[in-house]
């Protein structure tokens, strides 16, 4: 397929809920949830069409009021604030050479992906912590090596995934460039990269996850 945001377009099968949507359309979004949304954006038309739709709707919406509702030069005051609102409220277009980071991520990762520092987690697995700007949220990189297997884990919070490159499974399914998964606290998977590519993801959570197998316990005071 070719157009001008992503070379995987319309492929993935794994989508954001609607409300994300709804609620990313509307900029009421904490940071680190529009950055991850507007990362999978890059990468999915069916999901950048719905939100243009979403916003296209507040903005009739707004037209609709405003005749009733405001006073003298309230409704361009009002509209030039909006304008002035930050990023995630517009659509995003991304992941395009040289550098691979899909642009939303790129104030994040200005080097690429190879200059960040990348700790050991597990013997396939690879952590760059990013800095999500909210102490509610962690933000990461997950980079599972070709073939290698995590660690069979629960969370105690919500943990969203965003697929940038390769591929992984686990129990639930196979998950390809610009899918985007939502975990949900107290679901447990395992997850496994394909054999033939590593696999890098941009991973928010909530809440630490938890590794649950017998010697992965001794583990979990490594990865806070
Ligand atoms: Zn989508």
């Amino acid at each position: 397929m070719s157009n001008d945001v992503g070379r995987f377009d319309d492929v993935m099968n794994y989508h954001p809920d609607h409300d994300w949507l709804e609620q990313y359309a509307a900029a009421t979004l904490p940071a680190p949830l529009a950055l991850i949304v507007a990362v999978h954006l890059g990468y999915c038309s069916v999901c950048r069409r719905e939100v243009e739709a979403l916003q296209a709707l507040g903005g009739a919406l707004l037209e609709q009021l405003a005749p009733v509702a405001v006073g003298d030069g309230l409704f361009e005051r009002l509209m030039q604030r909006i304008d002035s609102e930050p990023a995630p409220a517009q659509p995003v277009v991304a992941v395009s050479a040289p550098s691979d980071v899909p642009k939303p991520l790129r104030r994040l990762v200005p080097q690429g992906f190879e200059a960040l520092s990348w700790n050991w987690a597990l013997p396939s697995l690879r952590v760059a912590s990013l800095d999500s700007g909210d102490s509610r949220f962690q933000l990461a990189l997950h980079r599972i090596a070709p073939g290698g297997r995590v660690a069979v884990h629960d969370h105690r919070g919500l943990e969203l995934t965003q697929v940038l490159r390769g591929s992984f499974s686990d129990e639930d399914g196979i998950y390809g460039d610009g899918d985007f998964l939502q975990r949900e606290p107290g679901q447990r998977h395992r997850p496994q990269a394909t054999l033939n590519e590593e696999c890098i993801c941009l991973t928010l959570q909530a809440a630490p996850v938890r590794f649950t197998g017998p010697l992965m316990r001794l583990l979990n005071p490594l990865l806070r």
